[in-house]
């Protein structure tokens, strides 16, 4: 895997209120369903683990996503905007939300609301990856 996959991973685990360094294994939960999500601790994907771009990487730029970008300062790769998700959560999010683009209502709000879940399970990183 590719490390610099490898290191957001691990930013995404770090800045993760629910996640917990086990041995040599992060355990934490996806973002959209809660299931249990392993991440080795050299970053390496366990199982179903993927990252999430909360807000797409896409929609950076895009005037009507503008809000949603200030939240996690223009930068599709800071912390905030990354998390663990399932394979398949993160793939249909993909498939349905994020393709709409941020000109969809509905779209803008489901991220909004996953924006505000990633939010409320922040944690300032003790140290950086
Ligand atoms: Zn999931």
């Amino acid at each position: 895997m590719r490390s610099a996959l490898r290191r957001r991973l691990l930013q995404a685990a770090h800045t993760d209120a629910l996640a917990a360094l086990d041995g040599d294994t992060w355990r934490s939960r996806c973002l959209h369903c809660r299931r249990a999500l392993a991440l080795r601790a050299d970053g390496e994907a366990l199982g179903t683990t993927s990252l999430e771009h909360v807000v797409p990487s896409a929609w950076f730029g895009r005037r009507a996503a503008a809000e949603l970008c200030a939240r996690v300062g223009f930068e599709p790769d800071d912390p905030r905007n990354l998390a663990l998700a399932c394979a398949s959560c993160n793939h249909g999010k993909g498939c349905t939300h994020d393709a709409r683009g941020p000109g969809d209502a509905r779209a803008r709000e489901v991220v909004a609301a996953l924006l505000d879940a990633r939010m409320a399970r922040w944690r300032e990183p003790a140290e950086t990856p």
